[in-house]
């Protein structure tokens, strides 16, 4: 994070429908880098061709009754979210407690999924240590200070699929306020006029998709649809990509399943944000549980006597590390075929997010909180506008894919956020100049 101490130089007259318009600066900053983060290296996974749910659910299985997995990537419903980490957590630790009779346990990694086991053996009365490499519990869900006691998100932040959602229960138990995000009406903008139906045009590059051999890559599903497809529509089936599919699943579309980018959930199923920061849930978890912070694992062993982490033994080692780390980790004897062969069915995805505080809001209100920029490349595509929640007029932007390369890796923080700012800009211009549009043209058809 940055805190500008430059509070008076902000341009903060910025108004939609004028002609020229200064990019206000933000106060404070925060650029994230979940794709160079040493412990995390990727936002989440997706299916690679080939790749299915019951791969996840495979990597997920226990070996030699000592050593299990349990992570974001092994939960075969709610796959790349908190709270499927948390429940993968609280699987390994009831098989540990249950199946496998441990009466300790080493669980290895303090993200979700760690503090889903950990607190399950705890309340279990199971001998419990954590060994996290970071300095911090809480892995890629991560509140950061934006100021005056204001937080935002810079990993995960939404609690998705709120019904079925077991971190969303304990929200409501412990009393921790959230604000809803309506997916499905988002503001959405272009540079360049008109985007066309983008809900039309997913279920177009949908149909193409499933219609292929369920080990097709996404690359062999479009190459040839979108060759087809004029202009117009290839620009919207474009946006549609971009927007719905990379934001999703940031990886190179060969890396991608083309079936698997539409059978895996992901957000618009009733989705809440922690204006207080997802950190609130973390503490409430990790509460007695005893955490080595800064103990990076390099070595797990297990035999008929126990399992031994870099030395700390125990009857069970749950190990909730991003799996694409995996191989980092020496194990013996180590994952099995059928593991192995999960793991390479799993693509690692860099989706990167920005938070922006500025002095006052400049930019358009969507009624949802959410607003999307249609750039051409794609740029930062999506938008959270987090000043109704916070009470500090903020914005969350979010980019994927070969975006990530051409406008947020290998820049400084600075220039990220002047970028951000820019789109942030670009986005209300083209709101502005509609309103302004369709203003004049009421008028004349009035006259
Ligand atoms: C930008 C972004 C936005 C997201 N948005 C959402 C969202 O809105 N909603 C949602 O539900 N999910 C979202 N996610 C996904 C969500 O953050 C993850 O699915 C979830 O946090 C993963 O939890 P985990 O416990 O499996 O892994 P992690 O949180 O990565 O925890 C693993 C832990 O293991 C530690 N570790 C790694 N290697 C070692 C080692 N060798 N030794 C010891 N410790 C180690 C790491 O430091 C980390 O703390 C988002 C993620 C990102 C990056």
């Amino acid at each position: 994070m940055n805190i500008s101490g430059e509070h008076n130089q902000h341009h903060h007259s910025y108004a939609v429908g004028q002609t020229v318009r200064m990019v206000p600066k933000p106060i404070v900053h925060h650029v994230a880098r979940w794709g160079d983060d040493r412990w995390a290296q990727a936002s989440w996974s997706a299916l690679a061709p080939g790749g299915t749910a019951a791969r996840r659910s495979q990597l997920g299985q226990p070996i030699d009754g000592r050593f299990v997995i349990a992570a974001d990537a092994t939960n075969p419903t709610a796959p790349s979210m908190t709270h499927g980490a948390y429940d993968e957590g609280v699987r390994a630790a009831t098989w540990a407690a249950h199946v496998a009779k441990a009466s300790s346990v080493v669980v290895i990694g303090a993200g979700f999924a760690g503090l889903g086991a950990a607190s399950t053996l705890r309340d279990l009365g199971v001998s419990v240590v954590v060994l996290e490499a970071r300095d911090r519990i809480g892995g890629r869900a991560h509140s950061v200070d934006l100021g005056d006691g204001v937080v935002a998100d810079a990993g995960a932040a939404w609690l998705q699929q709120w019904p079925t959602n077991s971190l969303a229960r304990l929200a409501e138990q412990w009393g921790i306020a959230t604000v809803s995000t309506d997916f499905h009406r988002p503001l959405t903008a272009a540079p360049d006029g008109p985007v066309g139906d983008l809900d039309a045009a997913i279920a177009a590059i949908r149909v193409v998709c499933l219609a292929l051999p369920a080990d097709a890559s996404l690359a062999e599903a479009l190459a040839p649809y979108l060759a087809e497809l004029s202009p117009d529509d290839r620009r919207a089936a474009q946006h549609a990509l971009d927007m719905e599919i990379d934001l999703e699943n940031g990886a190179s579309h060969d890396q991608l399943s083309a079936h698997g980018v539409f059978s895996e959930p992901g957000v618009g199923v009733d989705d809440r944000w922690l204006p207080g920061g997802y950190t609130q849930l973390q503490q409430r978890l990790a509460v007695g549980v005893d955490i080595r912070l800064g103990h990076a694992v390099r070595d797990i062993t297990w035999d008929a006597d126990g399992v031994s982490v870099d030395g700390h033994r125990a009857d069970v080692c749950i190990c909730t590390i991003p799996v694409w780390l995996l191989p980092e980790v020496h194990m013996s004897p180590g994952l099995t075929e059928q593991h192995r062969d999960a793991l390479a069915h799993l693509t690692p995805v860099v989706v990167e997010k920005v938070i922006l505080r500025f002095e006052e809001r400049w930019w358009p209100s969507s009624e949802s909180g959410y607003l999307r920029w249609c750039d051409t490349p794609a740029s930062w595509g999506e938008w959270l506008d987090l000043t109704n929640g916070t009470g500090a007029p903020m914005v969350a932007g979010l980019i994927a894919g070969d975006a990530v390369t051409r406008r947020h890796r290998g820049r400084t923080d600075e220039e990220v956020a002047t970028d951000v700012a820019a789109a942030l800009a670009g986005l209300a211009r083209a709101v502005g100049d509609r309103v302004e549009s369709e203003r004049i043209g009421g008028h004349l058809h009035e006259a």
